[in-house]
């Protein structure tokens, strides 16, 4: 096994809690609690990405790798933890959470000098684990799997996964929680990211009002975490700047979200990282029909708190909150305020930004603003598939412009008749537009070309993998691992993936239903 280079940072520096075991309990004035991963019965490597193996320092080839990523071995310099954190979940204050199934086995220093905290998703019980089983089930992982290195090759910020490892046990689950449990095959998933820290982090201590905790993790994260601003004398200086950090990388993030239609499904504050990354993939979907208010978790149907349109003001929601938590360490409000401020100005720059992509412009002024929501509107009106529909339009010829080409981006002939007059006069104001934009057709294509992507995870993808993967053939999960590491490109032969969600989708479990139980 190869010699990984480990550096604890958070569980040398940080307190942790004195008592050993998983045993369920409120831990108070501690930041994480020791804790071993359960070990699985026959843990067998189903997917890796190798590129990730080599960089932390892992010999894709080594045929230990699967007790190690199950947690069934520990290496030399692995402490493992469970973080302790609190939420709100659904609007509302949960508490205390935590790691109730992640354990992080180290911070690997990798040979690039990165940090790789690696951490198991499914690797059992753990103080904060409130009765559950610390247990994850094949379909989520795959999903989370899948999904994460979708997100990266999108130019999305998110925590990658390195692996995806078969338990041989099995875990019972109530899929849509209706009293219908039943035996599911177990997996565990090994997540990388630099940090995994998540507001919920900062919030446990304040509510707490343990400000000497909060206070220990903030110059920990930001000495850790933010090294660009350890240069700042003033420490209140530079708190507030880590603040303003952390507001515009989720303004970008989300706004990524929305430029390639990734629905999280469940922006609980637990569940947003303090490094921007998108983090935690359960109920998350992507957009099919374009539908602002679409959300693909059945928890969240009745008020559909994190629909896809809804994703910017919940972020800004979600960081008043850890604005809130981070109050105590500041005189007056006026840093904090500017942080949140920094949100709105990020967001809509990045927002400008991904409209003057999608559109093919060199830059996206106000008329381009309602240039393209004049777009959406139509796009919700009509039941038009968001990629395919933005992927056709960069072979649009200004000089002629053919709504003919977009066929296969509608899902309902009636609409498209309906709105067919709203979309050509779009098409003549959008052509005019091009027109006198700066940019040469050659680099309109190619801005559109890598705003606009071939392929997404479209959820029923991702359910044609999981139902092979449950007869054992873990085939579709590469298949589809390997078309999405180049989502950006034509890949002659896979057109089959980026096809249009089929009617016998629309409405099947996992497809455009998904819950929190995973
Ligand atoms: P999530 O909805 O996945 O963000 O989880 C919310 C909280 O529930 C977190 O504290 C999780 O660690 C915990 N949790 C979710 N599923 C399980 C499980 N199977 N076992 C233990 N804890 C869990
Ligand atoms: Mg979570």
């Amino acid at each position: 096994m190869a010699f990984l280079s480990f550096d604890n940072a958070f569980v040398r520096d940080m307190p942790g809690d004195p008592e050993p075991g998983p045993a369920t309990r409120q831990v108070h004035g501690a930041l994480y609690s020791n804790v071993t991963p359960t070990p699985v019965a026959a843990p067998r490597l189903v997917a890796l990405t190798d590129e990730l193996a080599k960089r932390v320092g892992l010999d894709p080839d080594d045929p230990d790798l699967a007790q190690v990523l199950s947690g069934n071995r520990l290496l030399a310099g692995m402490q493992p933890y469970a973080a302790n954190y609190g939420g709100h979940q659904f609007g509302t204050w949960a508490g205390q959470l935590g790691d109730g199934r992640a354990i992080t086995l180290g911070e690997v220093v990798g040979e690039d000098g990165g940090r790789h905290e690696l951490q198991l998703k499914g690797a059992g019980p753990t103080p904060y684990s409130r009765g559950a089983d610390g247990r994850a089930v094949l379909r989520s992982s795959i999903r989370e799997f899948l999904c994460s290195e979708a997100m990266h090759h999108l130019g999305v910020p998110t925590t990658r996964a390195l692996s995806l490892v078969t338990t041989g046990d099995m875990v019972v689950r109530d899929m849509f929680y209706d009293g219908h449990p039943r035996d599911e095959a177990g997996a565990i998933v090994c997540r990388v990211a630099p940090s995994f820290l998540r507001f919920g982090n900062f919030e446990l201590p304040a509510s707490r009002g343990d400000i000497g905790l909060l206070e220990r993790l903030v110059d920990f994260c930001i000495a850790r975490d933010f090294p660009a601003l350890a240069g700042i004398e003033d420490l209140t200086e530079r708190r507030a700047s880590w603040f303003d950090e952390i507001c515009a990388a989720t303004a970008t993030t989300v706004a990524q979200w929305m430029r390639v239609g990734f629905v999280h499904g469940v922006m609980n504050t637990d569940n947003m990282s303090i490094l921007g990354l998108t983090i935690d993939y359960g109920p998350y979907g992507w957009i099919d029909d374009y539908d602002p208010d679409w959300t693909p978790n059945t928890t969240d149907a009745g008020r559909r708190r994190y629909r896809f349109g809804q994703q910017p003001a919940v972020a800004y929601w979600n960081l008043s909150r850890l604005a809130g938590a981070l109050s105590p360490l500041f005189g007056d409000a006026v840093p904090l305020q500017v942080g949140l401020d920094r949100f709105v100005r990020a967001y809509e720059a990045a927002d400008r930004v991904n409209v003057a992509g999608k559109l093919g412009l060199g830059e996206a002024n106000d008329d381009d603003m309602a240039l393209m929501a004049r777009l959406q509107a139509w796009m919700q009106e009509t039941s038009v598939d968001m990629t395919i529909f933005f992927r056709t339009l960069m072979d649009l010829d200004p000089a002629a412009p053919d709504p003919a080409i977009f066929a296969e981006a509608f899902y309902d002939e009636g609409l498209r008749a309906s709105n067919r007059p709203a979309l050509v006069s779009w098409l003549a104001d959008y052509a005019q537009r091009v027109g006198r934009d700066t940019l040469a057709p050659l680099e309109r294509h190619e801005r559109m070309r890598t705003h606009n992507p071939r392929y997404v995870l479209r959820n029923y993808l991702a359910q044609e993998a999981i139902d092979r993967a449950s007869e054992g053939d873990f085939g579709g999960v590469h298949d589809l691992a390997r078309v999405m590491s180049r989502p950006y490109d034509d890949q002659p032969g896979h057109e089959a993936f980026a096809r249009r969600r089929p009617d016998w989708a629309r409405s099947r479990a996992g497809c455009s239903m998904l819950s929190c139980s995973s």
